[in-house]
């Protein structure tokens, strides 16, 4: 399946629930759910891992049914490798900023 098939399924299994609930509560899901993401890739557990990233793809898939994105059409900048220089692998500068 294609992301937009994935779209279409969490919007058939969670699009009622998702309009309900509203934009920005639905975000706050999103975020909490990648805060269960960081806490999987600091345990490292491989079961909790893989769930914890098909939580917050499902929760990403919500907020861009209820933003009316389609994901699909939206990654399709990346199809041809970096959206700013055009090459795959990038070729653009770059440096990782300092961890605080
Ligand atoms: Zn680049």
């Amino acid at each position: 399946m294609d992301l937009r098939a994935w779209q279409d399924v969490i919007a058939r299994t969670y699009g009622e629930r998702d309009r309900r609930r509203g934009l920005f509560p639905t975000y706050a899901w999103f975020v909490e759910e990648v805060g269960e993401l960081a806490g999987a890739l600091l345990s490292g557990d491989r079961e909790a891992l893989v769930l914890e990233f098909s939580d917050a793809l499902a929760w990403l898939l919500s907020v861009a049914n209820l933003a009316g994105v389609d994901l699909e059409d939206a990654m399709a900048r990346y199809r041809e490798g970096c959206p700013k220089c055009g090459a795959s692998p990038c070729v653009c500068p770059y440096e990782d900023p300092p961890l605080r």
